[in-house]
């Protein structure tokens, strides 16, 4: 059993107030909240060796490069990459997309195919278009059926020896469904075809094993994780990152350079240009040990207990709807009630010292679906407490009460 309110103590930021009222906040789907040991890496590295890295000889310069070379490190042994070098730091879940989806134009023809889900984030849906307008590639969408779940038999129709890629996220953040990864992994990879999975909402629930799920590509960011803000991973196998182009020219990314001609550095550097997020990739590997030390076992199941327990308690209202039935799914409620705006009932909410998200959460394709213009969205972590979920559930009776 996990010790809430020593956990609770972990985190600085849950003892403040919004509006008078103690915070609640369920908005972990959009970004999670920092531990005391994530912000003391970073204080801690502008303190006492704030460097840029791999370049310098001099001390600090060096402190930095071990600190982050540990932090990929870290990350590599928490998803089980087969080689440290395969892990690649970027900015983010939409960054590293945008690395691959721009790495696959030198790779696909027109007429060849890409297979997408119905129930993806904007991130994992727009690069992937200009992907096809650059190439004539064929953009092909898995449907979704009323429960939120993937229609695994059409999935199963649209797979050929024409498809390349196949791109589709461990976990809907806009409903919770937790999608059948390993399936369409082995799947795709029967036909031929490459697969990467969007993680951004799957890692702060469950940790994912690459090399297992013998996946191709696998994305995800830092502020998710309980870790900050600007950083994220783009891992990939060793053959794919090889064979895919550099995403930016710049420093950092070369091995030699003429006016003639530029060599590139090798992995992980090819996809590294520039600077990074030093302190950011720093933190990232603070907050991952911070998630280790909480243990994802019992995460997941504090996580259940409060989805179930919410789930519970909020069908108790009359009126309310829930989106995202799957058996399979992670804390994330999304939900309506009959004739108000889900805006309207985020609004009063606050008020009540309450954060949920409102609106189409970045996957309009999924609100469209249901024709609903958006929904109130409450996202729970292992921080959060049953008498959270009782405040927001007596929260959102009142705006019922005050709005219909
Ligand atoms: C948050 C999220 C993204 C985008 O992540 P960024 O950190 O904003 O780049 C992509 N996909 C899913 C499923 C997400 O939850």
């Amino acid at each position: 059993m996990l010790d809430i309110t020593k956990i609770r103590a972990d985190f600085p930021i849950l003892n403040r107030t919004v509006n008078g009222k103690p915070l609640v906040y369920f908005d972990n789907a959009a970004t999670s909240q920092t531990p005391q040991v994530v912000i003391d890496a970073i204080v801690d590295y502008y303190s006492n060796y704030n460097a840029n890295i791999h370049r310098g000889v001099h001390t600090l310069s060096q402190e930095a490069t071990d600190k982050y070379e540990e932090a990929r490190m870290k990350l590599q042994r928490h998803f089980n990459a087969e080689k440290s070098f395969e892990i690649i730091f970027t900015s983010g879940t939409t960054e590293s997309i945008n690395i691959v989806a721009n790495g696959f134009t030198s790779l696909l023809a027109s007429g060849d195919e890409i297979i997408v889900s119905a129930l993806e984030h904007h991130s994992n849906i727009v690069p992937w278009q200009m992907l096809c307008e650059r190439t004539g590639a064929l953009l092909k969408v898995i449907p979704m059926n009323e429960e939120g779940v993937l229609e695994m038999e059409a999935y199963d129709k649209m797979l050929s020896e024409k498809t390349k890629i196949v791109f589709v996220n461990h976990i809907s953040n806009a409903l919770g469904t937790i999608n059948p990864i390993k399936e369409i992994i082995d799947k795709a990879h029967a036909v031929g075809a490459a697969v990467l999975i969007d993680g951004a909402q799957a890692c702060p629930h469950i940790q994912p094993d690459f090399q297992e799920l013998d996946v191709d590509f696998y994305v995800a960011s830092a502020h998710k994780i309980y870790g900050p803000t600007g950083v994220g991973i783009l891992y990939g196998k060793e053959k794919w990152l090889k064979k895919l182009p550099p995403y930016q020219g710049g420093g950092e990314m070369i091995k030699e350079v003429t006016f003639e001609k530029t060599t590139y550095a090798g992995l992980p550097h090819k996809f590294e240009a520039g600077t990074p997020n030093i302190c950011g990739g720093i933190a990232f590997g603070a907050a991952i040990d911070y998630a280790q030390s909480i243990g994802f076992e019992a995460i997941e199941k504090r996580e259940k207990e409060l989805l179930e327990y919410g789930t519970q308690e909020l069908l108790k209202i009359e009126g309310l709807k829930i989106y995202g039935t799957s058996e399979h799914k992670t804390s994330v409620i999304s939900f309506n009630i009959e004739g108000i705006h889900p805006y309207d009932i985020g609004t009063i909410v606050d008020k009540l010292g309450i954060a949920v998200r409102t609106g189409h959460h970045c996957a309009q394709p999924i609100m469209d679906y249901y024709k609903i213009p958006g929904t109130v969205r409450a996202s729970f972590a292992f921080y959060n407490t049953l008498e959270e979920i009782d405040a927001l559930v007596y929260a959102v009776k009142k705006a019922k009460l005050m709005l219909l």
